[in-house]
This record gives C-alpha cells, sequence and structure tokens, in this order.
C-alpha cells in the first residue's frame, strides 16, 4: 500500500467504459463523504486505449500506477468482439497474477426475486488466471479450433487456500468445491484433488466436493445450503453471473481480484453501453466492490458504515430503474446521494457481517516445479489432418509405425475411437489423434532416445499425411499422466 506525503492511501483508479465512470464516481462520493483518508491517482483503460492503437488496452502509466499503489477500483471495461484484440480486463487480471475473483451476492431488503426469503448469502472463488481463459487457441486445420485448459497444481493450491482462508475471515462454515472432474479427470480433477487435500488443513470448515452442472441446479434449487464456493475460471465466470441473478441482478454484485501484489475490485457486471451518460443505472454493484476494497486497505469501519447506509437505503425503498422499472426510480445520483444521507444509520433488519482481515496465502517466489520420483514416455499422439476414411488411414499407418519404434494403438476422432473399428456411429471429420505407443523392445529407451524415435516416427509419417500436433504421452510415478479416448482399452 502507497501512502502518500500527506498521509493518504494512494488508490489507483479507472473509471472504465460505458456506465463505468458514472458508477466509480457514485462509490468515490460516497467514500469521499465518509472521510476515508484516500487519494485516488485516475488512469485509464479500455475501449479509449484500443483507439489510441495499443492493442492490450491497457496504458503503460496506467500499469506503472498499479504497480506503486498496489490498490485498484475499476470500473467495467468494454472488450472487442470478434477481431484481434485481448480483453484488457483479463490483461489486468494477468499482468498482477491476481488469481482469485471473489464474487459474493446476498439478499438485500426491498429486491424482491423467486428466492426472497430465503437468506441467500454466499461467495464464488473462481480461479481468475488459469483454465481456458489463458487464451491459447489455434487452428489446427482449416476447419478444427483447440483451445488449451491449463491447470496448475500451483495454481489450484492457491485458490483452494484462498477460498479456505476467506471463509475463516468471514466466519463462514462451509466450503464447496465445484469441479466437471467427472468428465476432465486430469483439468478439472487436478483442482478435486487439491481440494481434498488441503481440506484437511482447515478441520473448522466443511469440505464437500460438487459436480459444477449439479452446483447449477441445486443453486437454483435450493441456493441458501451454499456458503463459499471454489471453482475453475469458465466454472466461476457463469455461475457467478447465475449468482447475481439470485439476488436481484448484477446491478447487486461486487467483486474483488485478489493477488499477492495487487488487488482490483470492480463490479461483476460489464460497461452496458447502451445506458451509459443516462444517470439511470444502479451502482450499487461498484459501491460494494468499493467496500471490499476498503476492507482490503484495513478500513473497516468505513467498509461497515457504507454497507450499512446501501442497506438503510434499500430498506427505505430508494431504488433504481434495474429494480422498480422507469416510474418512481431513483437516479444514479439520487440514489448516491440518498446513500450519503444514510451514512451513520443501522438497518433495521439486516446486518453487516463480522470480518477479520483475510490471510493470503504464501506464495514462494521460486519458480514452481513438481518433481516426481519417476518420469517416463509410454508413447505419443500424432494429431493428423486427413481426409481418408478411418478404415483407410489406419492401415497406413500401421505399416508406416513398422519402420519405427513405435505401434499404432488407435486413432480417435473428436474424442471417440474410430481405428480399429468398435462400432461406434461417429460423425467424422478429417481431423485425428493417433495413438502411437512404444514397441516392447523399446520400453528400455532413455528419455532422449524416445525423444529421437519421436522424430523419426513423425518425419515417416509426414512423408504420407499431414500432421499438426504432438503430444507425449508421459508416465509420472507409475500414472498415465494422459486420458483414453472413448472406447479405448
Ligand atoms: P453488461 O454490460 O453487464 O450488461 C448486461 C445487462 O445487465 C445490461 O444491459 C443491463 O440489463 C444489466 N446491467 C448491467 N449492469 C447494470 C447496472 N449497473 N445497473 C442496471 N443494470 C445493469 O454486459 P454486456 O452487455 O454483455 O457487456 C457490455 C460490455 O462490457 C462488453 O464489451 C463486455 O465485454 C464488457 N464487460 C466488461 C466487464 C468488466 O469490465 N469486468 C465484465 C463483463 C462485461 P438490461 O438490459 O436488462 O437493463
Amino acid at each position: 500500500m502507497y501512502i502518500t506525503p500527506t498521509g493518504k492511501k494512494l488508490i489507483t483508479v479507472i473509471p472504465g467504459d460505458g456506465i463505468g465512470p458514472e458508477v466509480v464516481r457514485s462509490a468515490q462520493r460516497i467514500i469521499e463523504a465518509v472521510g476515508v483518508p484516500i487519494e485516488w491517482e485516475e488512469r485509464h483503460a479500455g475501449e479509449s486505449v484500443f483507439k489510441q492503437g495499443i492493442p492490450s488496452g491497457v496504458l503503460p502509466e496506467t500499469i506503472e500506477s498499479i504497480r506503486k499503489t498496489r490498490v485498484v477500483l475499476k470500473g467495467p471495461l468494454g472488450t472487442p468482439v470478434g477481431y484481434g484484440e485481448k480483453s484488457a480486463n483479463v490483461t489486468l487480471r494477468k499482468l498482477f497474477e491476481t488469481y482469485g475473483n471473489i464474487r459474493p451476492v446476498r439478499e438485500l431488503p426491498g429486491i424482491k426475486t423467486p428466492f426472497s426469503g430465503r437468506g441467500i448469502d454466499l461467495v464464488v472463488i473462481r480461479e481468475n488466471v488459469e483454465d481456458l481463459y489463458a487464451g491459447i487457441e489455434h487452428m489446427q486445420t482449416p476447419g478444427v479450433a483447440q483451445c488449451l485448459k491449463l491447470i496448475s497444481r500451483k495454481g489450484c493450491e492457491k485458490i483452494v487456500r484462498l477460498a479456505f482462508e476467506f471463509a475463516r475471515s468471514e466466519g463462514r462454515k462451509q466450503v464447496h468445491c465445484a469441479t466437471k472432474s467427472n468428465i476432465m479427470k486430469l483439468t478439472e480433477g487436478m483442482l478435486k484433488r487439491t481440494f481434498e487435500e488441503v481440506a484437511k488443513e482447515y478441520p473448522d470448515i466443511q469440505s464437500q466436493h460438487i459436480i459444477i452442472d449439479n452446483c447449477a441446479h441445486q443453486l437454483v434449487k435450493k441456493p441458501e445450503q451454499f456458503d463459499v464456493i471454489v471453482t475453475t475460471n469458465m466454472n466461476g465466470d457463469i455461475i457467478s453471473d447465475l449468482t447475481s441473478g439470485l439476488i436481484g441482478g448484477l446491478g447487486f454484485a461486487p467483486s474483488s481480484n485478489i493477488g499477492n501484489d495487487v488487488a482490483i475490485f470492480e463490479a461483476v457486471h460489464g460497461s452496458a453501453p447502451k445506458y451509459a451518460g443516462r444517470n439511470v443505472i444502479n451502482p450499487t454493484a461498484l459501491i460494494l466492490s468499493a467496500v471490499m476494497m476498503l476492507r482490503h486497505i484495513e478500513e473497516f469501519e468505513a467498509a461497515d458504515l457504507i454497507e450499512n447506509a446501501v442497506l438503510v437505503t434499500l430498506e427505505a425503498g430508494t431504488l433504481t430503474r434495474d429494480v422498480v422499472g422507469d416510474e418512481g426510480a431513483a437516479s444514479t445520483s439520487a440514489y448516491t446521494d440518498a446513500i450519503i444521507a444514510n451514512l451513520g444509520k443501522k438497518p433495521q433488519q439486516w446486518t453487516v457481517r463480522e470480518r477479520k482481515p483475510l490471510v493470503l496465502p504464501e506464495v514462494s517466489p521460486r519458480l514452481d516445479t513438481v518433481i516426481p520420483n519417476t518420469r517416463s514416455v509410454a508413447g505419443v499422439d500424432v494429431f493428423v489432418e486427413s481426409a481418408l476414411l478411418p478404415e483407410e488411414i489406419g492401415p497406413s499407418l500401421v505399416k508406416i509405425a513398422t519402420e519405427t519404434q513405435f505401434k499404432l494403438k488407435m486413432i480417435s476422432n473428436r474424442g471417440t475411437k474410430v481405428y480399429t473399428p468398435t462400432g461406434a456411429m461417429t460423425d467424422n471429420i478429417d481431423h485425428y489423434r493417433c495413438r502411437f505407443i512404444l514397441k516392447d523392445e523399446a520400453q528400455s529407451l532413455s528419455e532422449v532416445e524416445v525423444d529421437q524415435a519421436i522424430l523419426h516416427l513423425v518425419q515417416q509419417i509426414a512423408a504420407r499425411h499431414r500432421w499438426m500436433h504432438l503430444e507425449k504421452l508421459p508416465v509420472f510415478d507409475g500414472a498415465a499422466g494422459y486420458t483414453k479416448a472413448q472406447g479405448e482399452d
């Protein structure tokens, strides 16, 4: 935390795009009315920066400011859809390794939903930098695209520990881990396995795994059963919008992006461009994000004061257009004025949860390596683009392999074994995964010799077929580091 010469806490503020400047200004006005010793350093990112021709959407002076202040209050940034640039939001999260996205939702007074009265009060903790959002995509053939889902042991451990520590800091009793490990046993399964190991260190908190699709179902059926849900990036992106919907919509859903160095506080919603500059949108999500920021910088009293004022304002029936429609709605600025006027008041029926400072999991500055006791390579998957049918390419590859250290184990098409035939009725495309395993007599080859054998195999294949991707089949501590195709023995 950077303290200015006048003793104030310096915060980088990014007004953002669309409705961003209005919601950010609303939160700033409330914080200023409380008199929190904060100085803002305004910097820019998003559409205006893309328009300056900067492909990341983030200005160098914005990065410099965040490096200094370590704390950001940020409005939503518009993301160009369908052409070159990456999302400036994702860039900011990744640049500063804000690995934990914390998205709390709770039932709010006066906000009528089909779930009113159930006492929803839950937090989704979403891994924020890995998974499909690493954005590593390739066109493998003119007709087949690939996105790599990268999940690391270190990334899982950090997010799981953050979830348990967050539960402790808020006095919460239960953490669910939501994954699709039944299908993606290695990637999603890594989060599940890490969760089950780390949970043993938190005996004071109940831990339970749930399959993500059932989690979505349960969230709609009985949301009050959840307290904290930790999950992978894409799962968390989707279910946290769902949980926002449970309590009245995106206008009420705050979030923080937490890392060991930097924390970025922002609403879950986007820039809603159609409402920009109209003074009609709901600033609560950004105000509650600012409340999370105040707790992060240990301004607990100010945070409680503002959260209470928001609850009092809602209890009094001062509501924005997204809740009550055009008739009788408070404008963004009138709603902000009402919150300022309610500072110091306590809600009648609603309480603010007691919180302790969040203890962030320690992160080693060293590069993370996982060293197995034994490792070997069982073979290689060679991905081939071919217009041949399985019964044509199969015998061709069997023949090619006879001149190599490998034998063809099987060929799959979009994950289902098609050679040798299994009777599966697949709608094949020109993209084959061809699995070669070392012949018995080649089992004793060293790792370097296996590499040479793979290169020789690929050369032989390349003479007759178009290959585009290789994946070694590793074995770590005796366990296969790859999954089988559907229908593979
Ligand atoms: P959006 O901006 O969140 O808006 C979707 C809808 O949600 C709005 O049309 C409006 O619903 C409602 N809404 C959102 N915020 C509201 C608020 N504060 N008060 C009242 N209603 C609110 O989502 P989008 O239209 O998909 O995305 C627009 C742009 O924002 C895109 O460029 C997207 O990439 C970007 N985005 C940025 C972030 C971020 O910066 N973190 C996050 C998400 C999206 P009604 O139409 O029903 O009134």
